[in-house]
């Protein structure tokens, strides 16, 4: 199925920004953004394409209130064929799905959401940057809407769209990263919100982040929230371990968000002939690891960096070096791999690709 999608095209076109190498992340938004509304008796209702600009809320509405919020994460590229297309949107949308099962949100209709994302990226292409790594970042999110303070599952709900032409992630070329591995504060817990993409696993993250900054670390490595002993990710992104030649990380428990470009990266290194192991991995088994030399590499997984290589891990009163505080072979091909697929430059074998419209 699809929608019907009114559009209305905005009378004041931004100016673009000249120097991509200033886009930044999340800072820029298109010229247009995608609403639509549902209520238990309509449905999904009115969807509609209109100029980016602020949303009224009733003071009262559940999002503000009790945090029924979940959103996604994806990019448009502009390809080396003159396309723009988009990397496994239908994963990104039954992940959505599933975080509003999560959340007693109302789910969308796949293809009508694949429809959506399409036309409103159609509309924007002149947004999608040029420069080499950049990117038109975009960011579905649904939010409870329900006008009064009852807690219940909601019965009024928003969906919107909105696009953000984001900048190369490593504009200074790939850097490991520091990171401190947490053990107060708590990500999620089995039987809560860990594998649904909602903004509230956020808010519960920001303290450890905030503290592992101020102490020069770019991001935290979250335990699991019972034992605290057993790895679950880093930051907002998946996290791989190379170990003696095989690749380890941690098994999707509950807690742990399932990330696409982890299940990119785990089904290209079963195909390049690696043992890939899905299951807990303590904080002990790494540092011993990393103590006799087995720990070859470390990296995190995500849509925004691709990959991001660990350099420095810290736990308590230990440290240690990944790698020589150098990218990995292992975390550089994969990088090479994906970034390849997506941009255009490498034969698409799998069908990630979706083409959006010419460029
Ligand atoms: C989005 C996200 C990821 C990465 O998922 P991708 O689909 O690879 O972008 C990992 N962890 C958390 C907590 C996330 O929110």
């Amino acid at each position: 199925m699809k929608y019907e999608i009114s559009i209305t095209k905005t009378t004041q076109p931004k100016e673009r920004l000249a120097d991509e190498s200033k886009l930044g992340f999340g800072k820029i938004f298109t010229d247009h953004m995608f609403i639509m509304d549902y209520s238990d008796d309509s449905g999904w209702h009115d969807a509609r394409i209109v100029p980016f600009g602020p949303i009224a809320l009733h003071p009262a509405s559940t999002v503000l209130h009790y945090g029924a919020e979940i959103f996604e994460g994806m990019k448009a590229y502009r390809t080396a064929n003159g396309e723009i297309s988009m990397f496994r949107p239908l994963e990104n949308i039954r992940r959505l799905n599933q975080s509003a099962e999560r959340l007693c949100l109302p789910t969308i209709d796949e293809e009508a959401c694949l429809d959506i994302l399409k036309t409103l990226v159609a509309l924007e292409k002149d947004w999608v940057p040029h420069a080499d790594g950049t990117s038109l970042y975009i960011r579905p999110y649904i939010y409870g809407n329900d006008p009064h303070l009852g807690v219940h599952a909601v019965h009024n709900a928003t969906f919107v769209v909105i696009c953000s032409p984001v900048g190369a992630y490593y504009a200074e070329g790939i850097k490991p990263v520091k990171i401190a591995i947490e053990s107060e504060d708590v990500r999620a817990v089995r039987g809560g919100t860990g594998y649904a993409k909602c903004g509230g696993n956020y808010a519960a993250s920001l303290r450890a982040g905030k503290r592992a900054e101020e102490r020069g670390y770019t991001q935290v490595l979250w335990l699991d929230g019972v034992e605290r002993k057993y790895i679950e990710e880093v930051g907002a992104m998946n996290v791989m371990f190379k170990i003696n030649g095989k690749i380890v990380t941690p098994t999707l428990t509950g807690s742990v968000l399932p990330g696409i470009t982890r299940k990119s990266c785990v089904e290209l290194l079963r195909e390049w002939g690696y043992e890939v192991e899905e299951r807990l991995i303590s904080v002990d088994e790494l540092f011993d690891a990393a103590e006799k030399g087995t720990l070859e590499e470390a990296w995190g997984t995500g849509t925004a960096a691709v990959v991001s290589p660990i350099g420095h891990l810290s736990y308590k009163d230990q440290i240690y070096t990944v790698s020589n505080n150098e990218i990995g072979a292992l975390t550089q091909k994969l990088y090479d791999e994906l970034t390849g697929i997506q941009w255009g430059k490498s034969e698409d074998k799998h069908n990630w690709v979706e083409p959006v419209c010419k460029a």
